[in-house]
C-alpha cells in the first residue's frame, strides 16, 4: 500500500496517510486565512492516517464559531481542521505539510466571498461564494 509522508515545519510532528478525499478546496474563509498566514488554506479529508511521532506538540485551537484548528507548538506550522466536537481521527489536514506528490489536486474554491483583494482566483477551478455541498 502506497503512503504518503507529512511533517509541519521543524518536523516535530510527522504522519502518514494511505489515501485521500477527492475533494481538496482552496478555503477562502477568514478564519483560513488568518490560521495558514496565507491567501487561502487547502485542506483534505485523509484515509489510514498515522501520527508517527510528536502528536504530543501538536496543539488545538477553537475557534468563535467552534471548529478545532490544530497547529505545533514547536514551530507554529498549521497542520488541520476539524469540525467542533469531531475527534482528532476526524482532522482534515492541511495538505500543504506533506512532503511527497499526492495523487489528487485541486478541485474547488470556497468561501470566496471572503477572499481578499490583492489574491485572484484559479482559472478553471470551480468557485463557490459559500462552501459547498
Ligand atoms: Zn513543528
Ligand atoms: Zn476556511
Amino acid at each position: 500500500m502506497t503512503e504518503y509522508a507529512g511533517s509541519c515545519l521543524c518536523k516535530t510532528i510527522t504522519f502518514t496517510v494511505t489515501g485521500f478525499s477527492d475533494r481538496v478546496a482552496n478555503c477562502h474563509c477568514t478564519m483560513c486565512r488568518k490560521f495558514h498566514g496565507a491567501a487561502f488554506g487547502t485542506l483534505v479529508a485523509v484515509e489510514g492516517l498515522t501520527w508517527l511521532t510528536g502528536l504530543e506538540s501538536l496543539q488545538d485551537y477553537v475557534a468563535g464559531n467552534g471548529t478545532v484548528r490544530s497547529f505545533c507548538v514547536r514551530c507554529g506550522a498549521s497542520l488541520g481542521f476539524r469540525e467542533s466536537g469531531a475527534g482528532i481521527e476526524q482532522i482534515e489536514l492541511a495538505i500543504a505539510t506533506f512532503d511527497d506528490a499526492l495523487p489528487v489536486s485541486v478541485d474547488a474554491q470556497i468561501y470566496t466571498r471572503y477572499k481578499a483583494n490583492w489574491c485572484d482566483l484559479l482559472e478553471n477551478v470551480p468557485a463557490f461564494s459559500e462552501g459547498r455541498e
